[in-house]
């Protein structure tokens, strides 16, 4: 079984959002942990929050997560002021489609992003959304251990 994102990518930075918006897209839905922020970091850095700021001027913006620790979600929400929802259970897509029908979003003009193939990319295909696959935001600092999870888990990635 092999998964393939329509976008491999070292990271959110490097999403062409030109490229998206010409394509049709009109939302971006992103998973939270090590795509947005680092994992069980529970703040947005300056960067993101403004690099989040200047993709909400062209698109909606959404995040999709699969955390379920209460503590962190009010942490989270707390610093976030676009739709955010929890307990997703990706690669389930039901909590995602009920999101995406609470805010008439549609999967042939939504693009899902996040740094898990087996969930993230998994759950945007499924929902018939455009998929990019990044690596963790904080990637430079993360443990060898996980380091190589994640080739593992990218071995299932088509390019
Ligand atoms: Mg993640």
């Amino acid at each position: 079984m092999f998964i393939k994102p329509d976008y491999n990518l070292k990271s959110i930075y490097d999403i062409n959002l030109e490229e998206l918006k010409n394509k049709g897209i009109k939302a971006l839905l992103f998973d939270l942990d090590s795509t947005l922020m680092g994992s069980k970091r529970g703040y947005y850095t300056q960067d993101t929050l403004n690099w989040l700021e200047n993709v909400r001027k062209d698109f909606f913006v959404g995040v999709v997560s699969n955390n379920n620790n209460p503590e962190y979600m009010s942490k989270v929400l707390a610093c976030s002021d676009f739709p955010v929802v929890f307990e997703a259970h990706k690669p389930d897509i039901k909590v995602a489609a009920n999101f995406m029908k609470q805010y008439s979003l549609k999967p042939e003009t939504t693009c899902f992003v996040g740094d898990r193939p087996l969930t993230d990319v998994m759950c945007g295909k499924n929902l018939g959304c455009m998929t990019v696959l990044v690596d963790s935001i904080t990637a430079d600092i993360e443990k060898p251990i996980v380091r190589f999870a994640r080739k593992l888990e990218r071995s299932l990635v088509k390019f």
